[in-house]
């Protein structure tokens, strides 16, 4: 099947192999612009299979699968979990010494989907009480995350939050 990119237009092909056999919508990473799609699965692509064997992938086991932040001033190593990571001044992972990062300033997702980790990146606002953005940006590769960017972390990628640099890693 095909979907196109709503961030860059680009059409992806998806091998219907490749789509969860149990499940409705799914995601996709935009190859061109790292943007996460999500998109329903058609019914004529879908089986139900009960009791199917689950692939649960632990981060125990797999040392080259470790998602973190490397601050690039001191080295420090932020180690993220599975689930919601909540990044700021004063969050779940706390950066000091920079008060141009928000209390709670922006969000790294770290879930399974098809036996592999991925990592997402958001500053929608949905973390803060205001409902707003962090003031001083989150920045991707250099460009600032808008409120409707959802992106998919690669290893080595460059990462911003307020006026402190960091390199996202997995390896
Ligand atoms: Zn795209």
């Amino acid at each position: 099947m095909q979907i196109k990119c709503t961030k860059c237009q680009k059409v992806i092909e998806i091998a219907a192999g490749k789509l969860p056999k149990d499940k409705e919508k799914a995601m996709v990473k935009c190859p061109a612009c790292q943007q996460v799609l999500v998109f329903n699965i058609p019914a004529s692509l879908r089986q139900v299979v009960e009791n199917s064997e689950k692939t649960i992938v632990d981060f125990g086991n797999k040392k080259n699968l470790r998602p973190r932040l490397v601050q690039l001033s001191n080295s420090t190593e932020y180690l993220l979990k599975t689930g919601k990571n909540i990044i700021g001044r004063d969050a779940g992972i706390s950066i000091p010494g920079d008060r141009y990062i928000s209390h709670k300033h922006c969000m790294i997702e770290v879930m399974e989907q098809f036996g592999e980790i991925q990592c997402i990146i958001t500053d929608d606002g949905s973390i803060s009480e205001k409902g707003e953005p962090s003031t001083n940006g989150t920045f991707y590769n250099d460009q600032r995350l808008t409120r409707y960017d959802k992106l998919f972390l690669n290893n080595e990628d460059k990462i911003r939050i307020g006026h402190t640099d960091f390199i996202f890693k997995t390896e």
